[in-house]
């Protein structure tokens, strides 16, 4: 281990990335992957996936009270999402940016939301909020060896 390294680790977030049924049912799922690859975070988790009621509840429990808690359950179990887990110094927040605010129509260009997608009840992609949730959310989504660990070849081309 070099010094510089390990300070960096210490910097490294994981957060939890989903393409929702509307995006896997519009073929956006090479797209919103492509646009997290070519930003430089690191792949660490990926399945296609039915979710079940039970699981899409635990994963929006915060939002339990909502009016659209209902619909927004429906919609998630609605048929297959694309799990991710990505890693980097920095991914929860750079993660947010480039899906964009929740409503579509004031995502900005450029987004995720903002370039393919109009309604908040159709917005394709789910990206964690905090650091403590990206954590939570992968242990939701994600069983122990269905994880990777490893360093990609790019890795020096994209931290000094
Ligand atoms: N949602 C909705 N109507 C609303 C607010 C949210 O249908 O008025 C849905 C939408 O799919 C959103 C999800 O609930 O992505 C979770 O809401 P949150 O506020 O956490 O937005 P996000 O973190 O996904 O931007
Ligand atoms: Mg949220």
């Amino acid at each position: 281990f070099l010094p510089h390294l390990v300070a960096s680790l210490e910097q490294v977030e994981q957060t939890y990335i989903m393409v929702k049924p509307d995006g896997v049912q519009r073929g956006l799922v090479g797209e919103i992957i492509s646009r997290l690859e070519r930003k430089g975070f690191k792949l660490t988790g990926l399945k296609l996936f039915q979710c079940h009621k039970e699981l899409a509840e635990e994963h929006y429990k915060d939002l339990k009270t909502k009016s659209f808690y209902p619909t927004l359950i429906d919609y998630i179990t609605s048929g297959p999402v694309v799990c991710m887990v990505w890693e980097g110094v920095g991914v929860v927040a750079s993660a947010r940016k480039l899906i964009g605010s929740t409503n579509p129509l004031q995502a900005e260009p450029g987004t995720i939301r903002g370039d393919l997608a109009v309604q908040t009840g159709r917005n394709v992609v789910h990206g964690s909020d905090s650091p403590e949730n990206g954590k939570r959310e992968t242990a939701l989504w994600f069983k122990e060896g269905e994880l990777c660990e490893w360093t990609p070849a790019q890795a020096p081309w994209l931290m000094e």
